[in-house]
């Protein structure tokens, strides 16, 4: 079996066995760019090692013939004492984790060959101390896991010494000492010499990047990044080019566009006399990357014309790190750059007018989760607040408030109208009363799948977690970080989409696309905005799946509308049995006899009808679906608690509780053990009568009253087709003494309805899928109950990789789905399909919904764009 492959013989399709960096710099080498020789050992090599604890058969034998060609090639052998070839052993997996893996750079340098390397380099010998040194400290830390601040104190010490605070003040004799102590810090943690057998190093440094694939920090950033565990990674053996031999050498990297923006045009950093990680590490401070042009004009212009190559070839923004050797540009690194969510969008664009991609590439290229990004206000940031820390952005938005450090301090400020954030190390289950009441949750540890990320995310609250340099001291009830005091109380701003976290009120701008949707901003008014529709537009013209919304008010219809819903897929109707109309509820549950009954229901007709007049108007011309009531009737009465204690005191002064006495008795009567699956839904319109049918006749007749109303009734809760038959022949009735059409349908969110759905399609003109219970019915999850309880354990067991509620479970819930589409349209070929559940807005689930044949999605107004977006994109 191959294990090893020249850079000569890869290719940039080659990233699972190769690697991102491999299989680009194998793409480099074979579009003839500058890039110094090496090879690259497979992923199947790493898998091998990581699994047996040996390197597969045959490995070592390939290295060695490798190594031998390429000493050939550079007429130099590895670590020779004259004039010795040294290289680079670098990480390279198949997605990018940056800063996850490990990189030693000047391998082969020994005691002796770094007399050679100083001949070499014309007897510049700081030049060669200082790549000695750089080997030990990066071989010791990254290889025999020396504690890397060993060395950096040791530099500091050898800096302090001559009074310089910049390394390029160390001389080769400074250097010659540092080397020396360094090796006895090596020795003192290993217990061993620093190796002198450069094939040695070369294969215990070839050991540690295969090795550190399952390091800590690895394992998490890959469970975050949702990134399989078990691809491994390549290793890259490359010959070192040396930008630290002085003034008319450096490194860098670039962009081939503003990653950020998305703006064109040259961005980079660039560092003199400098060799590898020195540019990221902050050590000096870099220049921009215009200013090569008058150290190196020639680099420099070399350097962009490689760049154009490059996005000729890749056909889009690559980021790239480079390397110059005495005025010689090397490549030593490129890919499709990652970048922000604006420019994501501008940069699609932006290729397109340029005839570099077409539309459909362009929809291809951007995403709904980047949609909603843009979607989100942001902090302003012009003048420059205190950043205090930075952590995991886990559920986006821009929370301002108060630090609280403890959930019943959160609630109860809350209460008095403070807006708070709350802060804590990590989040557990009692934290939930105190996480909604927050603007946002801030936590120290803890990734993505944390409990505090799930449930903020599942909350659509703002979240910020893993911000590990905080000191969260609950006792006294603040945190420090970087010597700040932040006590309860003080203003903090937490950015969910950034991670990063502010002192004091940040001012929060509205977002320019939201501006854009809502008709405020026109649609040429910036790149970005004028990227969103031309890219939306162009959504709208592919897609298959309509996009409709779950709206129940006039207002929230009429937003949706301007974000381009094409209906309501779902309007819920216990909102109007709220607020004043509470009495009239309460009177007809309290009902003793049927008159009494009618009577409430009679004056609950015209403020129904109203409320059906309003939507009407609002989505005229195009289809509303209303559901009829679904949620069990006690949730209206007040809480148990509640009325007890009223009754109780009552009684105690002899006075005649009275009403409460009534409605106490009632909601004893009413107690469910499990509401959820209790008297609900088409249920409640079999048990109580009247109620769906005054339900039904508002809707008729406000539908009589607006030109261009569409109703659909949508009946909840069924499971079997004789319900539905029973609602539909009372509905009918009514429907029959008014000249309108209106179309009668079910949902299918019992897991029942969905297995029965060729019986249940005889008595409908549509289903709708009511995903979120079908999920909680098909997993048997009560959704209020798990998501703060135990789904962050579920998520670290990988039982599934992001939970159910959130996006579409495609094999267990979705098959439900399937089936009832499938068996549906089979007994009924007109039947319509849509999904009004939180899954209608999710990305993935759109995905899955125009796959299996759905006409629509509905989802809440804001989801909307992200809805015909993603729609969109399933279409290409
Ligand atoms: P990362 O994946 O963290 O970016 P790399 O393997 O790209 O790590 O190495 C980091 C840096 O080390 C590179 O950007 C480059 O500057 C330097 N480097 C790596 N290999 C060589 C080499 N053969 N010659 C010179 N510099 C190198
Ligand atoms: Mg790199
Ligand atoms: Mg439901």
């Amino acid at each position: 079996e191959k294990f090893v492959y020249d850079f000569e013989e890869g290719n940039r399709d080659l990233k699972d066995l190769l690697g991102g960096k491999g299989a680009n710099l194998a793409e480099m080498t074979n579009l003839g760019l500058p890039v110094p020789p090496g090879f690259t050992i497979t992923t199947d090599a790493c898998r091998a090692y990581l699994k047996t604890g040996r390197l597969p058969d045959g490995m070592d034998r390939q290295v060695g013939e490798h190594l031998a060609a390429l000493e050939a090639r550079m007429g130099r052998k590895l670590g020779d004492r004259h004039d010795p070839l040294l290289v680079s052993v670098r990480s390279g997996a198949k997605f990018s984790m940056p800063g996850m893996m490990e990189t030693v750079l000047n391998v082969g340098l020994t005691d002796d060959s770094v007399d050679g390397l100083a001949a070499q380099a014309g007897g510049d010998e700081r030049f060669a101390w200082d790549s000695y040194r750089r080997l030990i400290q990066m071989f010791g830390k990254t290889v025999c896991e020396v504690p890397g601040e060993e060395f950096e104190h040791a530099l500091d010490d050898a800096k302090h010494a001559v009074r310089t605070k910049d390394d390029l003040g160390l001389d080769a004799a400074a250097l010659r000492t540092l080397v020396r102590e360094y090796k006895a810090i090596f020795k003192r943690h290993t217990g061993r010499d620093f190796p002198q057998d450069p094939r040695e190093q070369l294969d215990l440094a070839v050991n540690a990047v295969f090795s550190s694939w399952n390091a800590d920090r690895a394992v998490l950033y890959r469970r975050q990044e949702r990134i399989p565990t078990d691809l491994g990674t390549a290793v890259n053996v490359v010959a070192m080019v040396f930008g630290n031999l002085g003034a008319d050498s450096g490194t860098g990297v670039a962009f081939t566009r503003d990653p950020a923006t998305g703006e064109s045009g040259v961005y980079g950093d660039y560092l003199a006399n400098a060799q590898g990680e020195d540019v990221v590490a902050g050590i000096r401070n870099t220049t921009p990357l215009e200013g090569l042009a008058d150290v190196n004009k020639k680099a420099y212009d070399d350097l962009l014309t490689i760049m154009a190559k490059l996005e000729e070839h890749y056909r889009d923004l690559c980021d790239i790190e480079f390397t110059i050797e005495r005025g010689k540009l090397w490549m030593l690194q490129t890919r499709v750059g990652k970048r922000t969510a604006a420019a994501a969008f501008v940069i699609a664009t932006h290729l397109v007018d340029e005839g570099v991609i077409d539309m459909d590439e362009a929809l291809r290229r951007v995403n709904g989760a980047q949609l909603a990004q843009l979607m989100f206000p942001t902090f302003d940031l012009s003048q420059e607040p205190a950043q205090l820390t930075r952590g995991v952005g886990a559920s986006p938005g821009a929370a301002v408030g108060k630090a609280v450090f403890d959930a019943k301090h959160a609630v109860a400020m809350a209460k008095e109208g403070e807006q708070v954030i709350l802060v804590r190390r990590e989040t557990n289950p009692d934290d939930l009363p105190g996480m909604i009441a927050a603007q946002g949750i801030l936590t120290s540890r803890g990734g993505k799948t944390s409990h505090a990320a799930v449930v903020a995310r599942g909350m659509g609250k703002t979240c910020v977690c893993g911000a590990d340099d905080l000191d969260v001291n609950l006792h006294k009830g603040q945190f420090t970080v970087d010597g700040h005091v932040v006590s309860e109380g003080d203003v903090i701003s937490v950015d969910g989409t950034t991670g990063r976290v502010y002192l004091g009120e940040v001012p929060v701008q509205p977002s320019p696309v939201v501006q854009y949707f809502e008709g405020t901003l026109d649609a040429e008014a910036d790149p970005l905005v004028s990227a969103v529709h031309r890219i939306l537009t162009h959504a709208d013209d592919t897609r298959r799946l309509k996009v409709r919304t779950n709206a129940d008010t006039g207002d929230d219809a009429a937003r949706a509308r301007r974000f381009g819903a094409q209906g309501i897929g779902l309007c819920r109707t216990e909102h109007m049995f709220l607020g004043e109309r509470r009495a009239l509820v309460e009177r007809l549950i309290l009902a003793r006899t049927p008159q009494d009954r009618d009577a409430a229901l009679r004056e609950l007709l015209p403020l129904q009808r109203a409320d059906f007049v309003e939507l009407f108007r609002e989505m005229r011309d195009l289809p509303v679906t209303v559901r009829l009531i679904d949620p069990p009737l006690h949730e209206f009465l007040p809480p148990l608690e509640d009325l007890a204690v009223k009754v109780a005191v009552a009684e105690e002064r002899g006075q005649d509780p009275g009403h409460d006495k009534d409605l106490l008795d009632a909601v004893r009567r009413m107690h469910e053990e499990n509401p959820m699956l209790g008297l609900r839904g088409v249920r409640l319109g079999l048990v109580i009568p009247g109620l769906f049918a005054m339900q039904v006749r508002a809707i008729v007749e406000a539908a009589a009253q607006v030109d261009g109303a569409q109703p659909e009734i949508m009946v909840p809760l069924v499971g079997a087709v004789q319900e539905l038959e029973t609602i539909r022949a009372e509905a009918e009735k009514i429907i029959g003494e008014h000249d309108v059409e209106v179309k009668i349908g079910t949902m299918i969110e019992v897991p029942r309805a969905a297995l029965t759905a060729g019986d249940i399609a005889q008595a409908a003109d549509f289903f709708s899928f009511g995903t979120n219970d079908l999920t909680q019915m098909g997993w048997g999850f009560s959704r209020d109950d798990v998501e703060g309880a135990f789904f962050w354990r579920y998520l670290e067991l990988g039982i599934f990789g992001v939970s159910p509620f959130e996006s579409i479970d495609r094999d267990g819930v979705g098959r439900l789905v399937r089936i009832a589409v499938d068996e549906g349209r089979a007994a009924r070929p007109e039947l319509h399909f849509g999904v009004c559940g939180e899954h209608g807005g999710d990305p993935e689930s759109v995905h899955f919904f125009h796959e299996v044949g759905l006409d629509y999605v509905s989802c809440s107004p804001f989801r909307v764009p992200v809805a015909r977006l993603e729609a969109g994109r399933a279409a290409v």
